[in-house]
């Protein structure tokens, strides 16, 4: 990875943040999601549906309500982002088998670019069809889950400083090492929001054309065929300067440039966008709010009380600690946020308080 950075820098010069998250994260050959033990204890790092089956039980709950608010469509495309090991879905589809007539309706699609991470999604769900892009999914209604998706997708990093806007690049040093470098500004620099183009004095802004072309398709298909979209990630409400940018290996937090390919390297979600960009569309959402919240209003207290029914005092335990870590302010439960993106049509979707916005 490293060798192939540098000849890349050699042969073009610095390289934009967002090209080397790309390199970084998807090269086919060194990315970081092309090798294996990426999740879990023994891996870098561990998602909600690793965390306990709760999880994929009340997004599958959330999925079946809004296919039924779709009127019980009798085909339907059921759509996961960036699936990882295929957890999240299976979950989904055990908890969702009593649902007359879902899983007659369904079928799964999964969009994914790691050769690694597909083959361990088809021992998990080896129902589902696999997707580089979108557009090749058949028309149709549709139900969208992404889980830890959109902090996969590169940023473009701009630095105000005084008074001249830069883009925060990567180049060489001396030595052949890895530095950040401030560059010319890209075109990209256009996205920056309004209210964040004249800062008071030096600042660091962010901005994902990759989310926004995403989100852009995912609101076409919504628009076009009906269905909902359900986007859980680590992110802020509203947008701001700051430098969210950040590599994580063994469950601790490194530097982005030492080992390219060997962290996972994300950036926060900016939600504002994606939900400024679904209600520009005429769609309809819910959220942001957070996870913890999101959770408990489908009734995950209710599920983990169930689940515990006549169990050893170690299950129990078991099953509340996923519950606190799911939920607790101090742990998941805030700083990841849910947004629900749905047609017109359909009767306000469950998991979000009504009256305030969120
Ligand atoms: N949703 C899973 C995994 C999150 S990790 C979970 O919650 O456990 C991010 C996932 O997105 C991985 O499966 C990764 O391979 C995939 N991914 C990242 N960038 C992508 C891209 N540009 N296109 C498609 N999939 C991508």
């Amino acid at each position: 990875m490293e060798a192939y950075l540098a000849q890349r820098i050699r042969t073009t010069g610095p390289i934009t943040l967002a090209d080397y998250m790309g390199d970084c994260l998807m090269h086919p050959d060194h990315g970081y999601y092309q090798q294996e033990r990426i999740f879990g204890a023994d891996g870098d790092f561990i998602t909600a549906p690793e965390i306990s089956q709760m999880f994929g039980e009340m997004i599958g709950l959330w999925l079946a309500n809004r296919w039924q608010a779709m009127g019980a469509p009798t085909r339907i495309n059921l759509i996961e982002l960036g699936p990882g090991r295929g957890t999240l879905m299976a979950d989904v589809l055990a908890s969702t088998r009593s649902v007359a007539g879902f899983h007659d309706a369904l079928t799964v699609h999964f969009l994914e670019l790691s050769e690694q991470l597909r083959a361990e999604q088809k021992k998990a769900v080896p129902s589902a069809t696999w997707h580089s892009s979108l557009a090749t999914i058949p028309n149709g209604p549709v139900l969208v889950v992404a889980n830890e998706f959109f902090d996969a997708l590169p940023i473009h990093q701009f630095e105000f400083k005084d008074g001249i806007w830069f883009e925060r690049s990567v180049t060489l040093d001396g030595d052949e090492n890895l530095k950040m470098v401030l560059t010319e500004p890209s075109a990209k620099l256009a996205l920056v929001p309004e209210h964040l183009r004249k800062p008071k004095g030096n600042a660091v802004v962010e901005v994902s054309p990759a989310s926004i072309g995403i989100m852009r398709d995912i609101g076409d298909r919504l628009n076009n065929d009906g269905g909902a979209a359900l986007i859980i990630d680590y992110g802020y409400d509203h947008a701001n300067f700051g430098d969210s940018f950040q590599a994580v290996k063994d469950h601790r937090y490194c530097d982005a440039l030492t080992a390219p390919g060997k962290a996972d390297i994300t950036a926060h979600v900016n939600f504002e966008s994606l939900k400024r960009m679904a209600m520009d569309a005429g769609l309809q959402v819910g959220g942001p709010t957070g996870q913890g919240q999101f959770l408990m209003q489908l009734g995950l207290g209710s599920r983990a009380s169930a689940l515990v029914k006549g169990k050893s005092e170690e299950q129990h335990a078991e099953v509340f600690s996923a519950l606190k870590r799911l939920t607790a302010p101090d742990e998941m439960g805030t700083l990841f946020r849910v947004l629900s993106v749905t047609d017109i049509d359909q009767e306000p979707a469950p998991g979000f308080l009504v009256g305030n916005g969120s």
